[in-house]
């Protein structure tokens, strides 16, 4: 057994426009309409940031954890295309605009 997780929700709040921009699918890029400029991007697949100054932003993503073989992990993707990931790949990806 290995503890894995997916992303369930991919999404920033930006507190200067006060915009929720989410990010659905892999390469589904969205940006805030302000001068903060929040962008999210991976939807399910990585979690990943850009904004002129993260604090000016609501973090509001959700991840699901659970202990899994790769058996398991195998048949659900199948299954359902559930990507889960190692938890000890977890990385959120930051970048300043
Ligand atoms: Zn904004």
């Amino acid at each position: 057994m290995q503890k894995f997780y997916r992303i369930t929700r991919n999404a920033a709040k930006c507190k200067v426009c006060g915009m929720t921009v989410e990010s659905k699918h892999v390469h589904d890029f969205k940006t805030c309409r302000c001068e903060n400029q929040l962008s999210v991007d991976g939807g399910k697949c990585y979690i990943k940031r850009s904004a002129m100054n993260f604090q000016d932003i609501e973090e509001l993503s959700t991840t699901e954890e659970r202990d899994l073989s790769q058996e398991e992990v195998n048949k659900l993707y199948e299954e359902k295309h559930e990507s889960w990931y190692p938890i000890d790949n977890k990385t959120n990806q930051k970048e300043t605009v």
